[in-house]
């Protein structure tokens, strides 16, 4: 087995920084492995194999000559109550970054090998402690930007996903043992079950895989936030709306036109997700070059973000560029906004679009109506709720359609009357598919692609 270019040897004792790198009150090593109680006690004071499971013990650490290198906390953790299924020795030294690496150091002259990114967590997959659904939600966890992308990787790590997984390996097994029984024993036809029960179970499963598929449009916001795009003529208040909503002065706020030359990007946190928020050079015409460019990468801010909002200037009323880029933008992901309602502007052209809102980006009015109307658009069916099993990683949803399509095989093959043999062979399938989400039938490669991604320490 290699595991990211290494060859993996189960039980191998290795160390690494837990904590993130720089200044800090405590800095965590960890040692994972067969001999880490034996590295433990070549350089800790204290008596390590005395010492029960989970229990946290005081006492200094020395180097091969004999000199103090730190006071520190150690924590022992025994065989399969660890976070690895390994004993598991944390030391809790002083959080500098030299003294860190230090005593890092002095693990490794010890006997330990130092981990490679992901290697406690992939330990921890290889030893059963976790599938491969969990493996990648720690990683989720720990990248999660707002609260419920957190929540989405927390249910993914108690198993959530993987136990729906399960359920669907478990009634693709039973109709795949039918089949089966019916390639041994051709003459006697499908036992069990009838052609009927059979499709309709297929299907009601295919249904709920499918289900779970499209729950990835939501999972992908919820993971990986929203792309807003601003876009209008210049001076019609983009800048001043995205420093609105900002809640800062982020863009500049000019009254000559073309101040905004290239496309300004901020984040923020709206209705609890992490959003992308980008103001554009106005699109129009123009004559020097680097303005040009300027809008060159409007229009593809514009096609890229995942919601437009076309602000327009309420005081001056819908002008010719305004109706120009009216007939550019995807309304179905487009919100248009009436600026500067604070001038009491009148006699407003009526728009015929699907999302329109009237604010002041200047007075700060109408902003809630344009935070729910942004709510409205990015959720097919209203915002997820907190037990609703998500998907956010594209490998899940592949695995998932691969999976339905081979699924979808067996019915028509069931319905045209195909062999047996080779339903079979379609539902096996379908079952590897499945199987690939929580890490049994997964090829090497894709393991280190998926454990590399880590921090080393995890
Ligand atoms: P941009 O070129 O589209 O980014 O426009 P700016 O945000 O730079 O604004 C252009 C001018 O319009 C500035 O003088 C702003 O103060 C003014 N402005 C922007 N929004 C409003 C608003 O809601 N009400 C009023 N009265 N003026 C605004």
């Amino acid at each position: 087995m290699e595991f990211i270019h290494q060859p993996y040897y189960p039980g191998e004792t290795i160390a690494a920084i837990a904590t993130p790198p720089g200044e800090g009150g405590v800095a965590i090593i960890r040692i994972s492995g067969d001999q880490s109680l034996e590295v433990a006690a070549k350089i800790f004071s204290g008596s390590i194999f005395s010492y029960r499971s989970h229990t946290a013990h005081y006492g200094q650490i020395y180097n091969s000559s004999g000199e103090h290198v730190d006071d520190v906390l150690v924590l022992i953790m025994l065989g399969k109550r660890s976070y690895t299924g390994e004993n598991t020795v944390e030391i809790h030294c002083h959080g500098g970054s030299l003294i860190t690496r230090k005593v890092l150091e002095v693990v490794l002259a010890a006997g330990a090998r130092a981990a490679l990114p992901g290697e406690f967590t992939f330990k921890a997959y290889m030893n059963g402690k976790i599938d491969l659904a969990q493996a990648e939600a720690v990683q989720e966890l720990i990248c999660a930007k707002n609260e419920k992308a957190l929540g989405a990787a927390e249910s993914q790590l108690k198993g959530s996903l993987s136990n729906r997984v399960l359920a669907f390996q478990s009634t693709l097994t039973q109709i795949a043992a039918i089949l089966e029984a019916w390639v041994d024993f051709p003459e006697e036809g499908l036992e069990f079950a009838t052609m009927d029960e059979l499709d309709q179970d297929l299907e009601r499963t295919a249904k709920d895989m499918e289900k779970l598929v499209n729950s990835f449009h939501n999972g992908k916001i919820l993971h990986d936030g929203l792309s807003i795009c601003l876009i209008g003529c210049p001076n019609v208040g983009k800048s001043s709306l995205m420093n609105a909503l900002l809640d800062k002065d982020r863009a500049i706020v000019s009254p000559i036109p073309g101040t905004t030359r290239d496309v300004l990007e901020d984040h923020l946190r709206l209705n609890g997700l992490h959003i992308k928020l980008s103001d554009t050079a106005g699109i129009r015409e123009a004559n020097e070059s680097v303005e040009q460019e300027g809008i060159r990468r409007s229009k593809k801010a514009m096609q890229e973000a995942d919601l437009i909002l076309l602000v327009l200037d309420a005081h001056k009323g819908l002008e010719k560029e305004d109706q120009e880029l009216l007939k550019q933008v995807p309304f179905h992901k487009t919100i248009v906004i009436w600026n500067k309602i604070d001038l009491n502007p009148r006699n407003l052209p009526c728009l015929e679009v699907p999302f329109l809102v009237h604010l002041s980006a200047k007075e700060k009015i109408g902003l809630e109506e344009l935070h729910q109307t942004i709510d409205t658009i990015i959720w097919q069916d209203g915002p997820p709720s907190k037990e609703e099993i998500l998907i956010t990683n594209v490998r899940h949803k592949e695995a998932l359609i691969e999976s339905i399509e081979s699924l979808r095989r067996v019915q028509i093959g069931l319905r045209h009357q195909v062999s047996p043999e080779f339903l079979t062979l379609d539902m096996r399938q379908s079952l590897l598919e499945l199987g690939k989400i929580i890490g049994t039938n997964i090829s090497e490669d894709i393991l280190s692609a998926i454990f590399s991604k880590f921090c080393i320490g995890k």
